[in-house]
C-alpha cells in the first residue's frame, strides 16, 4: 500500500503494523474483528470506555461480542498501544499511549487516577527531540497521594494519636 517503501510507517498506519506484529508474535489469530475494534480505538479522541466502544461499533454495524471487546482491548493493552485508566468512575477507561492529551496524577493509596491539562508542557514535548533517538511517544505519570486519601490518612492518625494518649491515662491510673 504504501508508496515509499523506504520510508518508515507513521501515526496510525504504524500502529496496524505493530499489532499486527504483537499478534504474530504471540500466536494470536488476525481475525478482522481485531482489526475493526482497532480502526475504532485509534478514532477515539478522547478517553473511553468498553461501552463506549461497543456503542461505536454498533453505529459501525459492525457489532461484537462484549467478550470479544474486552480480550481485544486486553491484547491492545499487552501490546501498548492502549493503557488503562481508573480513574474512579466505575468502569476502567482506556486510551491511546501515543496521543497524550493529560499529564496523570496517580494517587498511590487508592489507585486512582485525575487527570491534569498542561498545554505548556505538551507543547514543550511534543517540539522536544533527543539526540540519536526517534521518540514513539512519551507519557507523564505523577505519583502521590490525593487530597481524599490525604484526608482519610490525617484522620486516622489522629484517631491512632488519640486512642495511644486514652491508653497511656488509663495505665497511669
Ligand atoms: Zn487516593
Amino acid at each position: 500500500m504504501r508508496s515509499k517503501k523506504a520510508k518508515e510507517p507513521q501515526g496510525d498506519e504504524a500502529i496496524v503494523e505493530a499489532f499486527n506484529e504483537y499478534l504474530s508474535a504471540n500466536n494470536k489469530r488476525k481475525t478482522p474483528e481485531r482489526y475493526r475494534i482497532l480502526d475504532k480505538v485509534l478514532a477515539f479522541p478522547k478517553l473511553f470506555t468498553i461501552e463506549d466502544l461497543k456503542l461505536a461499533m454498533n453505529d459501525d454495524k459492525f457489532p461484537v461480542s462484549t467478550s470479544t471487546l474486552y480480550y481485544t482491548v486486553d491484547l491492545l493493552v499487552d501490546a501498548n498501544i492502549l493503557r488503562s485508566i481508573n480513574t474512579g468512575n466505575q468502569a476502567l477507561a482506556f486510551e491511546r499511549v501515543d496521543q497524550v492529551k493529560s499529564i496523570h496524577l496517580k494517587c498511590e493509596v487508592c489507585g486512582k487516577t485525575k487527570l491534569v491539562k498542561d498545554p505548556n508542557f505538551m507543547a514543550y514535548m511534543n517540539a522536544r527531540r533527543f539526540a540519536a533517538f526517534t521518540t514513539r511517544y512519551y507519557n507523564l505519570t505523577v505519583y502521590g497521594t490525593c487530597n481524599d486519601c490525604a484526608r482519610r490518612l490525617k484522620r486516622e492518625q489522629r484517631e491512632k494519636n488519640i486512642n495511644a494518649i486514652k491508653q497511656i491515662k488509663e495505665s497511669t491510673k
